[in-house]
């Protein structure tokens, strides 16, 4: 049978079909529900809840359908010395001294990407440069590839084992208007029976606007045509189009900033020594040396009423049981919409900021398709479902 017609779908042998997935990062649920997108084409528009983490987290969930505890991504950079891409960067510090700062960084960056063979997802944002040396990132290979999860296999290892003819394309091949040319080009030689574009640049666009509504209309409008010039192509060359539009998560618009660094570092105690942390926006995590330090920033931390410590019952239930401490021993999450000012991504809060608990409402992530009475997804989980029974019949 060839592969690029019909693979176990209802109708002919004959009949060509393909399945569209686009994955576009922090389409969030409470900016959609009210506007208009596909309304004419789009059967299902739902909300679907997401995960506590960042894309660096989700995305590996909705590709592998498994939590972060089972697929081992949570945030981009968790504590290992040993296996550090950045190791050799110390013994390179009183070089690199007398770098200016942006340029350090690049070359940090870019040796330590190269030398290791990284291909995921690379970027060091704030970190100071003296603390990279004791940090690995999680993401070492692209995961929209086949092999790319190293410790589950991802909707593309089945695909790549069916034999399936996919096209997957992310920021890597070009920017999100470049991907739907692309894309549109692939659907143009038919031959594709799945095709996955990971647009990414919704989300920076909705960490700076998020709270301007007609600027997002407008932004919405631009993807809502792009998706309907794609699906024009794909009617043109296919018999049947099924296309699907999901997010990772959402943006959940930023309230107040808190400098949790500074508190931390006020106290008596001597980080390196004590304990190590890793300031995300919405999370600190902690690395306790010793108990003392671990009594110390415990109770410090307790009396801030803009967050709280992750419980073992809260790491059960979202799926963070991880069978070590790579990424903290007690982390401390921040409330929907109070960041982390500074913090290792940034100095400054943008207006919208995800990576906080999952019930709060604007953490939800969409679901568009064509296609009704099939999928019913209430976890992005269940996106590594619709993808498989949508292209293996599984
Ligand atoms: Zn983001």
């Amino acid at each position: 049978m060839d592969k690029g017609t019909n693979v176990g779908r209802a109708g002919s042998q004959q009949k060509k079909v393909v399945s569209i997935f686009l994955l576009i990062d922090a389409l969030g649920w409470t900016y959609m529900k009210e506007r208009s997108f596909m309304d004419k084409e789009a059967v299902v528009r739902m909300p679907v809840k997401s995960i506590l983490g960042f894309s660096s987290a989700a995305i590996p969930t909705i590709l592998s359908g498994k939590m972060p505890q089972e697929h081992g991504f949570w945030s981009l950079f968790l504590r290992s010395e040993e296996g550090s891409p950045f190791k050799w960067s110390r013994s390179a510090n009183s070089l690199l001294r007398f770098v200016p700062g942006r340029l350090a960084r690049k070359v940090v960056e870019e040796v330590s990407r190269k030398y290791h063979g990284y291909t995921g997802y690379f970027e060091t944002y704030k970190i100071p440069l003296k603390e990279l040396p004791n940090y690995d990132i999680s993401e070492r290979r692209s995961i929209y590839a086949p092999g790319g999860l190293e410790t589950a296999p991802s909707i593309f290892d089945l695909w790549e084992e069916a034999n399936l003819p996919y096209e997957s394309y992310c920021y890597k091949n070009g920017s999100d208007m470049e991907l739907f040319k692309m894309g549109t080009a692939k659907l143009k030689e038919a031959k594709c029976r799945a095709l996955f574009l990971y647009l990414s640049e919704i989300d920076a666009f909705l960490h700076k606007h998020c709270k301007d509504a007609d600027a997002f209309s407008r932004k919405l409008a631009e993807y809502e045509g792009k998706v309907r010039d794609l699906l024009a192509v794909a009617n043109e060359e296919y018999d049947e189009v099924r296309w699907f539009v999901f997010s990772d998560h959402g943006m959940t618009p930023t309230v107040e900033t808190h400098d949790l660094m500074a508190e931390v570092a006020g106290l008596k105690l001597d980080e390196g020594k004590d304990y190590k942390a890793f300031y995300d926006s919405t999370m600190a995590r902690f690395w306790f040396m010793n108990e003392e330090s671990r009594s110390v920033i415990t109770k410090a931390l307790e009396k801030f009423r803009f967050g709280r410590w992750l419980t073992s019952a809260d790491n059960s239930e979202l799926g963070l049981c991880f069978k070590d401490n790579r990424y903290g021993d007690e982390v401390f999450i921040m409330n929907p919409g109070c960041i982390i000012e500074p913090c290792y991504m940034g100095d400054i809060a943008p207006q919208g900021m995800h990576g906080f608990h999952p019930d709060d409402k604007y953490a939800d992530a969409s679901f568009f398709t064509n296609i009704a009475d099939e999928y019913n997804p209430k976890l992005i989980t269940d996106f590594f479902e619709v993808m498989k029974k949508e292209t293996l019949g599984l």
